[in-house]
């Protein structure tokens, strides 16, 4: 699943759907290599997940952005907006870190047991 954060602009309120790469945070964060990283923002964009979450800020009226790109933006309005991710406290470095993690794993509902049939 692709990492992705809205801001909103705390002046005009436009939303900004900001695209972290694994390759980026990664790096910048040191929670793995940046091969690694790359080669699963790679699987990601192979399987849609990153052209998906794009789609969906883009029908809901957010601007996209990959950060990797364009580690700044400058709204229309002319707020600067600040996309470091060390700078928004809402996202604890565990949280962060275990959710970079699991990306691409998907659980399964555990089959649940039956009460055992009682014979005679
Ligand atoms: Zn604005």
């Amino acid at each position: 699943m692709a990492l992705v954060f809205t801001f909103p602009c705390g002046r005009c309120g436009q939303k900004y759907s900001i695209y972290y790469p694994k390759a980026f945070i990664y790096t910048v964060y040191g929670t793995g290599t940046r091969a690694q990283g790359e080669r699963e923002d790679a699987e990601e964009v192979a399987a849609g997940a990153v052209e998906a979450a794009k789609r969906n800020a883009e029908a809901s009226g957010n601007v996209w952005v990959d950060v990797s790109r364009q580690p700044k933006i400058t709204c229309t309005c002319g707020k600067n907006l600040d996309l470091n991710l060390a700078n928004h406290p809402r996202v604890p470095e565990r949280k962060r870190a275990a959710s970079v993690r699991q990306a691409g794993v998907i659980a399964f509902p555990t089959a649940q047991k039956r009460p055992p049939a009682s014979s005679g």
